[in-house]
């Protein structure tokens, strides 16, 4: 088994612009798409942000046990990580970056036991929270409503996460997320 490098926290903490950065100082990562029942966002591309699936899609891969783990994160939305992400990569010899919600999270770790890394991003308060979501701009008001109402619960597991790291300024967040990962990919 490879080793992973798994983000969860709630929408708008921080963990896609994190991971993005760090992609570019660690060759050896690959991340793992997801699949997704919603539609593109903003400048999303299908096979590069997500696989973005109709639902009957999605339920239809679930009917064929093609997912490691699925979730409907929000209610009408499913995400989930393919069984065939974690294959493609490491046949590549890659460690798998996941950005998974909370349960999905807990579930990956699960399965990875001490191959993975937990991380979970904090924002520095609930309220510059929501003004992140409102100033990404990409969120209708119903979905940012609905992001903000999931949050609070999922706030509270971050002590189950292997690593916590809050993301206030963000050059300081991403050093301390590379400190972390380089101890454990060296260890
Ligand atoms: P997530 O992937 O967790 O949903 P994003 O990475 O999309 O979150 O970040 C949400 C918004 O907050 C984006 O508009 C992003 O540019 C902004 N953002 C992320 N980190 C910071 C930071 N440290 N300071 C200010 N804005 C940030
Ligand atoms: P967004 O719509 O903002 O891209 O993602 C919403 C939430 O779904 C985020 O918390 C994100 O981490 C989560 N998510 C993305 N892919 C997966 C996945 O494969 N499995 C699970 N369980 N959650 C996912």
């Amino acid at each position: 088994m490879g080793k992973a490098i798994l983000f969860s926290a709630p929408s708008g903490c921080g963990k896609t612009t994190i991971i993005k950065e760090l992609m570019q100082y660690f060759d050896c990562f690959d991340f793992s798409i997801s699949a997704t029942s919603r539609a593109p966002r903003g400048e999303e591309e299908n096979g590069r942000d997500y696989y973005f699936l109709s639902r009957e899609e999605f339920k239809a891969r679930v009917e064929r046990d093609e997912f490691l783990e699925w979730e409907e994160v929000y209610s009408g939305t499913c995400y989930g990580t393919l069984k065939s992400e974690i294959q493609r990569i490491w046949d590549a010899g890659k460690v798998i970056v996941f950005d998974v919600d909370v349960n999905g999270g807990r579930n990956i770790k699960k399965y990875f036991g001490e191959d993975a890394l937990s991380i979970f991003v904090l924002p520095p308060s609930v309220e510059v929270l929501e003004q992140r979501l409102r100033s990404r701009g990409t969120d209708s008001e119903e979905a940012i409503v609905k992001r903000l109402a999931r949050s609070a619960e999922e706030l509270k597991q971050a002590p189950q996460f292997d690593v916590t790291i809050v993301n206030d300024n963000l050059q300081r967040a991403v050093q301390e997320t590379r400190n972390v990962i380089e101890k454990f990919i060296n260890e």
